[in-house]
């Protein structure tokens, strides 16, 4: 059935939820009137950041959930299961960024292997246990946090490990879609742009609230709204 009142508010689950990007979106989505899981694979920095956002707010859970560990995973979703109930939005947006500055070929398989495991097996592991549910419902938004720099139509030497990860989950995020397409589930990825975190570096010109504005519009779409396309500041970009 899908979820109609008004006055329950939405539950979200965001990955990589303890710093950067992920930090925000859970901000973003609480002031938002939702209430957010925020997930990381250190309890403490999660539980950390929770209380940087809000430590008395019941809207706001910490949950453990390495994406790269099917049992946490499984471990994760029975949690928020019996602590919220359901989940309608899922945001995945932990990932990694080794060997940005290397060529392509002098980069190790083991690097690759670590990239693909957080950046698009971790995605995909995280959706079949978190999806199905969704489906059943009739009501599901994923947000896959995606990088210009894994646009085919502007591929460069940057950052390859990254980057063809990046291409793989624009690939997943359109399958993910097409299977659902019809039932709900409204799945979009997201190029943030080039912003000022860890990851992003002091230089970049966006500050974190404006990185993940089109990441919260897409957490927040209406029924009808876009499926499988691939967004930044709100407007489709080319794959
Ligand atoms: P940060 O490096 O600041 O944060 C990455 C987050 O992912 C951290 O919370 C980290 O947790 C988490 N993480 C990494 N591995 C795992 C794992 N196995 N399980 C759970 N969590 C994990 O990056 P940003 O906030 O900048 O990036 C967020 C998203 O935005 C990423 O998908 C990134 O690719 C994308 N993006 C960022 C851009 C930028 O300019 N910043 C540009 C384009 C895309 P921990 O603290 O434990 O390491």
């Amino acid at each position: 059935m899908p979820h109609k009142s008004a006055a329950v508010p939405r539950v979200a689950v965001v990955t990589g939820a303890n710093r950067g990007l992920g930090r925000e979106t859970s901000r973003q989505l609480l002031a938002h009137g939702m209430r957010v899981v925020m997930t990381g694979r250190d309890a403490a920095a999660i539980e950390r950041a929770q209380r940087g956002l809000a430590n008395t707010s019941e809207n706001l859970v910490g949950v453990s959930m390495d994406v790269t560990d099917a049992a946490s995973i499984e471990a994760a979703h029975r949690e928020i299961v019996e602590r919220v109930g359901r989940v309608d939005v899922l945001v995945n947006n932990a990932a990694v960024l080794l060997f940005e500055s290397a060529e392509v070929l002098a980069i190790p398989a083991d690097a690759f292997r670590r990239t693909f495991d957080t950046n698009l097996f971790g995605v995909i592991e995280v959706c079949r246990v978190f999806v199905p549910a969704m489906a059943r419902r009739g009501y599901g938004r994923i947000v896959n946090v995606s990088s210009g720099a894994g646009q085919l139509a502007r591929m460069s030497t940057y950052a390859p490990a990254y980057s063809i990860s990046k291409a793989a989950l624009n690939a997943f995020t359109r399958i993910l879609a097409e299977t659902y397409r019809g039932r709900g589930i409204l799945a979009n990825a997201v190029d943030p742009g080039w912003v000022r975190t860890d990851m992003g570096g002091p230089s970049a010109p966006r500050s974190v609230e404006q990185g993940v504005d089109t990441i919260v519009w897409l957490a927040t779409l209406p029924d009808g709204g876009p499926t499988g396309g691939f967004f930044r500041d709100r407007r489709p970009i080319d794959w």
